[in-house]
């Protein structure tokens, strides 16, 4: 079986200068990859499995619908301003420069229920905080935030204020 973090590729300058981009379209594209990744991703929630998974825009879709997929739960798209087409709750958060904004649907979930929020890639934090609390404000029970990588060096982990737990899969 490929050892699939072998297959997470650095992209130079993407998206912009001095950005090292993690490219985990190649860990996607290869099936024995792809399944020990998402493997890892749901071990620990095996024998208490969440009500669904939260998956954040855009590979948090891939990771989390196969993740849910996995575990027999429910898939909820956490998406950026203007895709979903009901009524919806909005989080802006802050950016290095800017700020940006993440929204699901107002009746996505029943109120309480457990809800894993998951990202591909963990780097300031700022993205899963932001989608933590808008899952909260929805009435969410957060059993979890978790990315298949986190980049050590963004110190996303030191900053992490949540109440829900953060995991990571690998640390890089
Ligand atoms: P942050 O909010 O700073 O933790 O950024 C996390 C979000 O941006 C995630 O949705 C990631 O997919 C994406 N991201 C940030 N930095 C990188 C990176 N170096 N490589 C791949 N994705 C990244």
């Amino acid at each position: 079986m490929s050892r699939w973090p072998d297959l997470i590729r650095d992209v130079h300058d993407f998206p912009k200068p001095g950005i090292v981009f993690k490219d985990i379209t190649p860990v996607l594209a290869d099936a024995d990859a792809f399944a020990a990744a998402i493997a890892a991703l749901a071990e620990p929630w095996r024998a208490a499995p969440p009500d669904a998974v939260a998956g954040i825009e855009s590979r948090g879709f891939i990771l989390g619908a196969a993740l849910a997929h996995a575990l027999g739960c429910g898939f909820v798209p956490v998406r950026k301003p203007g895709k979903l087409p009901a009524r919806t709750l909005a989080q802006d958060y802050a950016l290095e420069y800017g700020h940006d904004r993440l929204e699901i649907h107002a009746d996505a979930l029943p109120p309480g229920a457990r809800v894993l929020v998951l990202d591909d890639v963990l780097a300031t934090g700022g993205t899963l905080r932001a989608a933590t609390a808008l899952l909260r404000r929805q009435g969410a029970q957060i059993c979890g935030a978790d990315v298949l990588v986190e980049l050590a060096l963004l110190e996303g982990r030191g900053r992490w204020d949540d109440p829900a737990p953060l995991r990571s899969v690998l640390v890089l």
